[in-house]
């Protein structure tokens, strides 16, 4: 008995089933119409996106007894050789295990000897960019002066390693990740061609899982079928690939909107027995967190079709409770968590409970946070009290604690409120999740790996920072000598201005020292008409 796994059997075989990709497929239908077809193709794209499947259809398209046309008859000798991977006049060549110059070196004495039968030679490299230099340097010979039936069809999933020179003398395709939607709608077309029954949850939850990678789904299909006894569950896809049912994030984020440290835990204690690791844990819990945030911010709408209407109700409650501040906070952490994570892989675990844990304090912080500002606008003069009041360094939000509406504050028999106007500049006050977000991280996550002792400095005396039109601006707190070396460096200055999405010069400004004041104590003394005893 032989079995085609689906991701074969349902390749697609022309240009027609080709999904998601329309820009390319057009564009090569069109050039094949007007006989402008180029000798070289660069086809760039995350892993199960077409790439390959593509060159295959272009190959037909143009060796099709009937072609060179848009449309292959697919039942031409060329057409369904080609399909089964043994038409002589197409070679196709795997980057990753012919890598060497030898390699190279006999496509390029062959490639001038003209076609067995069809019209063109043509050669599919996958994963171009494992060849060795000296191998692209070789190939880039034969692309300087290619024999007019040679056609080259490169596909990549990163681009960035393969040398300019040869970049340049290809014309460049890029594959997108296929939606969501795009990935169901195949994987149920494919349920109903092989008479099986999968439930809309599980095929959701599959496409969702593969990040647009369509043979990941295909084949994340293929196993749960292969294992499921009778129709599958989104258990049997949880034990399987360690897909977490969308109730488990549901049942995570409720712990965490009302800090219950035991919850969250315990949730992610359950996905990692269940095989999962802590980087899929971030993936798909960011993925679930986003959900929330565009009913926060598009309604009802965007949940789209969510086939369970417990869960519909649980997502809108959630939604609701949690708000646009502390989802937005929260996706940022997980993004820093993610960079945390790849630093200090062997943490990975505690880095992740604390980050979550640091996240269901969040609500206490923001509300925290509500209260003074409430209190600054009512009677207290301004002041940085909020920014002071801010359990300093997060790594001490231990867990589970932290009943206290507001932190206790130091200590002080200073009655009145004075203000340091000097330091305060009016700011906002910054409880843990404001940083976080979500531009002015990213730019920080790309100093923290880029320049990681400039990254350090910044994280150790963060105070505020801001996306501005044309600048980025960060108050720290005042450095010492080495530290303020690090920070003051020219040539950093210089490398922070050329990050992606940097708007401008960064302005670092340090915070004057000012003496330490117990300015939440005055306020809430004040408040409170209350006097304080000395021991
Ligand atoms: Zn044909």
């Amino acid at each position: 008995m032989s079995y085609r796994i689906l991701a074969r059997k349902y390749r697609p075989r022309s240009f027609a089933d080709v999904i998601g990709q329309d820009h390319i497929v057009t564009a090569l239908s069109r050039a094949i119409a007007k006989n402008r077809l180029g000798q070289a193709y660069l086809l760039v794209g995350p892993r199960g996106t077409g790439k390959t499947s593509t060159a295959r259809i272009l190959a037909k398209a143009v060796n099709c007894v009937q072609g060179p046309t848009g449309e292959p008859c697919l039942v031409c000798d060329s057409c369904r050789e080609i399909e089964s991977g043994n038409n002589a006049d197409v070679i196709e060549i795997d980057g990753a295990s012919n890598n060497g110059v030898d390699d190279v070196r006999a496509l390029r004495e062959r490639v001038h000897y003209r076609p067995l039968r069809d019209r063109n030679k043509i050669y599919i490299i996958d994963e171009v960019q494992r060849l060795s230099g000296p191998a692209f340097d070789a190939l880039l010979k034969t692309l300087e002066e290619p024999p007019d039936h040679a056609l080259f069809l490169f596909a990549t999933t990163d681009p960035h390693k393969i040398p300019d020179t040869i970049v340049s003398r290809c014309q460049v395709f890029e594959f997108r990740r296929l939606r969501e939607v795009d990935i169901a709608a195949k994987l149920a077309d494919i349920c109903v061609r092989e008479e099986v029954e999968v439930s809309g949850d599980v095929l959701q939850t599959i496409a969702r899982g593969c990040r647009g990678g369509l043979r990941d789904a295909e084949s994340m299909l293929d196993q749960v079928l292969a294992v499921a006894e009778g129709a599958p569950t989104l258990d049997d896809l949880e034990m399987i690939a360690g897909l977490a049912r969308p109730e488990r994030w549901l049942d995570l984020y409720e712990a965490v909107a009302v800090d219950d440290a035991a919850g969250v835990l315990h949730c992610i204690d359950a996905f990692l027995q269940r095989g999962g690791t802590e980087r899929d844990f971030v993936q798909q819990g960011a993925d679930a967190l986003r959900d929330l945030l565009h009913l926060v911010l598009l309604g009802e709408d965007a949940l789209g079709v969510e086939p369970s209407p417990e869960r519909r109700e649980r997502s809108m409650n959630l939604a609701r409770r949690l708000g646009r501040d502390r989802l937005e906070s929260m996706l940022g952490m997980l993004f820093a968590l993610e960079g945390r994570m790849a630093r200090a892989p062997l943490a990975a675990r505690a880095l992740l409970e604390w980050t979550i844990l640091r996240a269901a304090r969040l609500g206490e912080l923001l509300d925290t946070a509500h209260v003074l500002r409430g209190m600054r606008e009512g009677e207290s003069p301004p002041a940085p009290v909020a920014a002071r009041l801010q359990p300093a360094p997060s790594a001490k939000a231990g867990p589970a604690g932290g009943k206290a509406p507001i932190p206790a504050p130091a200590l002080s028999i200073s009655p009145a409120a004075t203000a340091a106007p000097e330091a305060s500049r009016g700011r906002e006050s910054e409880p843990l999740g404001a940083r976080a977000f979500p531009s002015l991280e990213s730019l920080l996550e790309q100093v923290r790996v880029g320049r990681a002792s400039l990254g350090r400095a910044i994280d150790e005396l963060y105070q505020h920072g801001e996306m501005r039109a044309d600048e980025v601006y960060l108050l720290l707190r005042m450095p010492d000598e080495r530290a303020r070396v690090i920070l003051e460096d020219p040539v950093s200055r210089k490398w922070l201005e050329r990050l992606p999405d940097c708007p401008g010069p960064w302005t670092i400004e340090f915070e004057q020292p000012v003496e330490r004041k117990d300015l939440v104590g005055d306020a809430l003394r004040q408040h409170f008409d209350a006097v304080e005893e000395l021991p």
